[in-house]
């Protein structure tokens, strides 16, 4: 399969994941080179790792800036993680999230687990993919951990986006967006978890989550995601 793909790759010409200009078929990365010093400017500029978010109560690492009101490079690839399913992008990503995970802990604690937000499902209808689910199965294999699937968005309910709303109502809204079906329980009981997501902006999505892991057995859990939101 690689084989085709290095063909096909040989004959459309090889392009970068942000910008789509060609790149060197050597390059190991599917970025050219603008694209890829912009890309670790901007991881750079995160000075601390990880966060201690007090006002959810949770450890937060992340790799760079989801900014707003600017194009970036980092800002293009999350976007392309989410709409289009591209390998190349989320091995890219996993890739680093997973090198920043393995600084950070040092030695990883016995049962940690990988566990990921999950999409809505009508997200998941109309890009056909979850990208969390896609990012937390490369970063496990990649940092030789379990991932399991055990958080679910419950599909019943009315959709009301995130984004629309105000701090307060993202909390109540998120808390009653996710639920544990009780046979998955045993996947994470008494284990610690990395938990991950694409973005980070409130964090109500990740508390939420990680509330729900804890309240059911899990001992412990971190998240992790890609880019911190911030308006600048
Ligand atoms: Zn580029």
């Amino acid at each position: 399969m690689n084989k085709i793909i290095n063909i096909l790759r040989f004959i459309n010409g090889r392009r970068c994941a942000v910008c789509g200009c060609a790149i060197d078929l050597m390059n190991e990365i599917e970025l050219c080179s603008l694209c890829y010093s912009g890309w670790l400017r901007e991881c750079e500029e995160v000075s601390l790792n990880p966060v201690s978010d007090i006002k959810n109560q949770m450890s937060l690492i992340y790799l760079t800036y989801y900014r707003i009101n600017r194009d970036t490079p980092s800002k293009s690839m999350i976007l392309a993680l989410k709409r289009h399913n591209s390998r190349d992008i989320y091995n890219f990503l996993a890739f680093n999230l997973a090198e920043t995970l393995k600084k950070h802990y040092h030695q990883i604690p016995r049962n940690t687990i990988i566990i990921n937000v999950p999409r809505s499902r009508k997200a998941i209808i109309k890009y056909g993919f979850d990208q969390a689910a896609l990012l937390a199965h490369s970063v496990s294999d990649m940092m030789n951990l379990d991932y399991f699937n055990v958080l679910s968005y419950k599909s019943g309910r009315r959709l009301i986006q995130q984004k629309k709303l105000t701090l307060e109502d993202r909390r109540l809204n998120a808390l009653n967006a996710y639920y544990i079906k009780k046979k998955n329980i045993i996947k994470f009981y008494g284990k610690r978890c990395i938990l991950i997501d694409d973005v980070y902006t409130t964090g109500a999505t990740l508390a939420a989550c990680a509330k729900l892991l804890t309240d059911n057995g899990a001992k412990n859990v971190d998240c992790a995601v890609i880019a911190k939101t911030v308006k600048s």
